[in-house]
């Protein structure tokens, strides 16, 4: 099978949404008046972002779910996305389940792959997502404020707990095992509370370098510090019976999570819980936003411990 035919007949669809589709140098789209464009790229290569053990169905899914969850973060809306694949091999019983898991949570999102580059190489696929977005109605990660209540969406720290039984450090029963891996190769972008939480938070990020280093990002940008609530920090029952030291490995530095933090004043506290509640989204307030900068994290003793607001560096 060729480039070409590779393209055709995997991931080239009907894109009635779009201008232009597949097929010409360039896609094109229309923005309605009143949006603004918004665009974000991850690249996933394998032995670096994901291992060769994930089922080809769930890497096609994690490549577009960590593009959509940017677009949560910012609020936006997504519209379209492209495909930069490059594959050792072009092997269709690799690229049919990929492509089926990529395209599934394209549908469930109404969006069109609109374009794309296939090489032959190492295995990697980089997804661009374009999302829509009121002019000036984006969310930032510079917005927090004082006296804001500081929320994550989800659990944090299972794709980390699956990571450290892949690495042979943990052992896990099976059920508990597929229950974490599942979160490690399969997160959910939290497209719908993005959206809900345009008209009340502050500041929102998605957590994709660990807790502590994506939260530093917020505080850096907005000029403010945060106290920490440990024992609010939600996760799972699997999560909670390891060793602490290693659950809180998971908890503050795990990465992978694709959950939202986020900042909103007090005040909007019902109507966070409300958009949460209509988006299927559980959130939890988990510390608080201070003038004074720098990260303190409040123990299970109420001891206050002072912390490094720094996540997972690929240079460091
Ligand atoms: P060009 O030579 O202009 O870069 P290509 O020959 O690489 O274009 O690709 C031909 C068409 O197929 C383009 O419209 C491109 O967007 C599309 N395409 C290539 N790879 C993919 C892919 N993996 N998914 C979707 N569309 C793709
Ligand atoms: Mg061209």
């Amino acid at each position: 099978m060729g480039e070409f035919d590779l393209i055709e007949r995997y991931f080239v669809r009907p894109t009635p949404r779009a201008v232009l589709g597949p097929g010409d140098d360039c896609a094109l789209l229309a923005l309605p008046p009143g949006q603004q464009l918004a665009v974000s790229c991850d690249l996933l290569l394998q032995g670096r972002h994901f291992l060769a053990t994930v089922p080809p169905e769930r890497l096609g899914h994690k490549a577009l779910a960590v593009n959509l969850s940017d677009l949560a973060a910012c609020g936006a809306q997504p519209l379209a996305f492209t495909l930069a694949l490059s594959l050792p091999h072009a092997d269709e019983s690799f690229i049919a389940p990929l492509a089926r898991g990529l395209l599934a949570l394209a549908d469930a999102h109404g969006i069109e792959l609109v374009g794309g580059d296939t090489t032959a190489g190492p295995l990697s696929l980089c997804v661009t997502v374009l999302g829509q977005v009121p002019v000036g109605g984006a969310l930032l990660r510079s917005g927090a404020q004082p006296g804001d209540l500081l929320w994550v969406s989800g659990s944090l720290g299972d794709a980390r707990l699956a990571l450290e039984v892949f690495r042979g450090r943990v052992a896990l029963p099976a059920a508990d095992f597929e229950s974490v891996r599942l979160a490690m190769e399969c997160p959910t972008p939290r497209v719908a509370l993005g959206l809900s939480l345009r008209e009340l938070a502050t500041s929102a990020i998605d957590l994709s370098d660990g807790l502590l280093g994506d939260l530093g990002h917020i505080l850096r940008r907005s000029r403010v510090g945060a106290l920490l609530q440990h024992a609010a920090l939600p996760h799972s029952a699997t999560l909670a019976a390891q060793p602490p030291a290693l659950r809180d490995e998971c908890l503050l530095r795990g990465g992978d999570d694709y959950e939202l933090l986020f900042t909103a004043p007090p005040a909007r506290s019902e109507a966070v819980r409300a958009a949460a509640a209509a988006a299927g989204t559980p959130v939890t307030a988990i510390g608080t936003i201070t003038a004074a900068t720098g990260l303190v994290m409040v123990d299970a003793h109420g001891r206050e411990q002072p912390l490094a607001a720094r996540g997972y560096d690929h240079f460091a």
